[in-house]
């Protein structure tokens, strides 16, 4: 259901992404690993067009865009089929959380306020944040402010989220809470491409799992496959210095 084919992007001189070829499938969870610099996060933001690609396709569902010679309307349609958890929760500070989950609802799916808002409740229900609505992004931890983003969106009811790195800014003792949220949400057959550096969480969580070094794939397959029996040096270089 998505299909990306030969996504090339640079910044100046860098070019950071080199021709990726990806195609996850519905309710799937793909992990994607490597180094630091590799392209990673790049990558994820060339998906919903955070970052403009200068080459390749994007296919979402019966939806394709051109990146060489994008529309502004399909921009707008492709940006419409995902949501992003970023590392740094990007909340609206002087929202409170229900009405930071709210938000797309009222402007993006233009959903009246008072059904935005139990539907937004629900969702922090469903990430155990029942008892938080009304706390403003100070007044919670970071594990919380991101539980805050994951409710926004799912909220939005893509057909996938985009996972940023989503525990990396985060006091270890709060990392737990945020992955079990995901893995939930996970079991419910939701689509999701997920940057990470934790390997035990992609291990348990992946369908499939995705190593980049160097704005390129180097390798990619299913858990068992990638952790146990990678078959470039790259790959097994990176488990090594990681695990
Ligand atoms: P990863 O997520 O694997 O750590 P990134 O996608 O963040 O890698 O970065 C890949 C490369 O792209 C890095 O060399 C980084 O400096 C460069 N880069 C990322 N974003 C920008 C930007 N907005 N402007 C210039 N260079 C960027």
């Amino acid at each position: 259901m998505i299909q990306l084919t030969q996504i090339k992007k640079s910044f100046g001189r860098n070019e950071v992404l080199k021709g990726i070829d990806l195609t996850v499938k519905k309710g799937e969870v793909v992990a994607i690993l490597g180094p630091s610099g590799s392209g990673k996060t790049t990558l994820l933001r060339c998906l919903n067009y955070l970052e403009k690609p200068n080459d390749g396709q994007i296919t979402i569902d019966d939806f394709t865009v051109n990146c060489k010679r994008p529309d502004k309307k399909d921009i707008h349609t492709l940006r419409q089929k995902s949501a992003m958890v970023f590392q740094q929760y990007n909340l609206f500070k002087h929202k409170t959380a229900v009405e930071n989950v709210m938000e797309g609802l009222v402007i993006v799916k233009k959903l009246p306020k008072d059904e935005a808002r139990k539907k937004s409740a629900e969702l922090l229900e469903k990430v155990g944040l029942g008892n938080k609505l009304d706390a403003y992004p100070s007044e919670l931890s970071g594990g919380q402010q991101q539980r805050v983003g994951i409710a926004r969106a799912l909220a939005l009811n893509p057909e996938v989220i985009l996972f940023d790195e989503p525990t990396s800014a985060l006091d270890p003792e709060l990392v737990g809470e945020v992955l079990s949220v995901i893995r939930k949400i996970a079991k419910e057959g939701i689509t999701m491409i997920i940057v990470t550096h934790e390997m035990g969480f992609a291990q348990d969580v992946a369908n499939h799992v995705v190593f980049m070094d160097g704005g390129v794939i180097v390798e990619e397959g299913k858990p068992n496959e990638i952790f146990n029996y990678p078959k470039e040096e790259r790959t097994k270089q990176f488990l090594k210095r990681i695990t």
